[in-house]
């Protein structure tokens, strides 16, 4: 790939813009609105070129849609998401920074700060690389549109800015060819004798969400004249019942794909062994079940995460609950979730309510222009990459999107270690410089191909 970055600005720019506290709140009085105007200036002095050719739409309390007109209107545009706001840190953990979170310091090998990994980097780079096409005087055929949101850390429902934005450009009649956000990256898997490869994850959809309460109520009552079993007790019985009974697991296509695509960067002889995994799909989902992380890939997952029971040790509890979170595979509904909760754990004296979910995500194919032109690029970076399809765990913005775009893909082009990666809301969140500069570059190429 030959496209020229400005690498000194964008690493300045990527600096100034962590400085910036753009941390979103539950309760929006308790959020620093200046903090989001300042971002917003910070966006249009850093990028002159962006301000003066692009369109800026706002979009509730600091929503920013920046539309680059194409020269042929009958094309679909494509989108480019990120959110503004960064998680807060943790408070008393300020002092275990290598650097201050909202410093953006750059030793020349990474910058240091809240937001570097997620997502201040990618927004930052998206920017740079329309800033400098616009510099080379290019001009794209396929309008392309910038949406950036305000709170997609929050994971609300009521006044999420990716819903807010996506139904305003709905009801302007846009529809989108695709969509990239966040949601995978650019993993180093280095095992000496094994593997040496860069896995480039696409996320193309993400798993659905549920929070239901199950409640027993029961007698209460002093605790000296107990019945055998409490509501506790009973509803530990049902809770050991859903436990036994996990969802069934299929190995989707998508990651038959990617073990292929991994097997062919693996050394001779384990290489051989992923030769036959798409052969035994079956036993291969059980194995997966075996260890929680592969579990997660190939079936709905259930956790009883929180419970409650009477406020006293000497109190009899009159009602005791348990709170399970769901994530949904493609497949799965919130209606079967529920379904299956009523089987295992319904009764007398029982009620069981959903406290907060929504579905899984439709599935984007890899068939598509958009797709076949991220892995052209990508290969075309470094021949250890392999890009790998699959299915994101936690949620994003692009969720929301589904109104305005059938193909949407979550993808950051940053490449780096997982130790790195990691520290996405975590201490001593950085990026690495070079993959900064990659990203722009990445950019750079990806709006070409797809707008030219
Ligand atoms: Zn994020």
């Amino acid at each position: 790939m030959t496209e020229y970055v400005n690498k000194d600005r964008v690493c300045q720019n990527l600096s100034n813009a962590i400085k910036i506290k753009t941390i979103s709140h539950l309760d929006e009085k308790e959020t620093d609105w200046n903090e989001f105007e300042k971002f917003y200036s910070f966006l249009c002095e850093s990028f002159p070129m962006v301000h003066k050719n692009l369109k800026v739409e706002h979009v509730g309390r600091a929503g920013l849609v920046f539309i680059w007109e194409g020269t042929e209107k009958n094309l679909e545009p494509i989108a480019f998401l990120s959110h503004q706001d960064v998680v807060p840190v943790t408070e008393g953990t300020e002092g275990d920074w290598k650097h201050p979170p909202f410093e953006g310091y750059n030793d020349g090998e990474f910058i240091w700060g809240r937001g570097a990994i997620d997502m201040k980097n990618h927004l930052v780079a998206v920017m740079e690389s329309v800033e400098t096409l616009l510099e080379e005087g290019y001009a794209p055929k396929r309008s392309v549109y910038l949406c950036f949101g305000y709170n997609e850390e929050l994971m609300i429902d009521d006044g999420n800015s990716a819903t807010m934005i996506a139904e305003h450009l709905k009801a302007s009649g846009v529809h989108f060819d695709s969509i990239i956000d966040e949601g995978g990256a650019m993993i180093q898997v280095k095992v000496p004798g094994v593997i040496d490869a860069v896995l480039a994850g696409v996320g193309l959809g993400e798993k659905g969400y549920a929070d239901f309460r199950v409640t027993v109520s029961a007698k209460g009552g002093h605790s000296s004249a107990p019945p055998n079993h409490t509501a506790i007790g009973i509803l530990s019985k049902r809770i050991e019942s859903l436990e036994k009974h996990q969802f069934p697991e299929s190995v989707p296509d998508y990651f038959v794909e990617l073990l292929s695509l991994v097997g062919e960067k693996v050394c001779f002889p384990l290489n051989q062994v992923f030769k036959v995994l798409p052969h035994v799909r079956k036993p291969l989902g059980k194995v997966l079940t075996l260890v929680p992380e592969g579990a997660s890939f190939v079936r709905t997952c259930q956790a009883v995460t929180m419970c409650e029971g009477s406020p006293a040790a000497n109190v009899l509890p009159q009602r005791a609950s348990a709170t399970i979170n769901f994530r949904m595979m493609q497949g799965t509904t919130l209606k079967d979730v529920e379904k299956k909760i009523e089987k295992y754990m319904g009764g007398k004296n029982t009620t069981i309510e959903l406290l907060k979910g929504h579905e899984a995500s439709q599935v984007s194919s890899t068939n598509t222009r958009s797709f076949n032109t991220i892995r052209e690029i990508a290969m075309d970076l470094d021949d250890r990459i392999v890009v790998s399809p699959f299915m994101v765990m936690g949620g994003t913005d692009a969720y929301h999107y589904e109104c305005v775009s059938d193909t949407i893909y979550r993808f950051s082009p940053f490449t780096a270690p997982v130790s790195v990666m990691s520290t996405a809301h975590s201490t001593n969140e950085r990026v690495p410089v070079a993959s900064l500069v990659e990203a722009v570059a990445f950019f750079k190429a990806y709006i070409r191909k797809m707008t030219t």
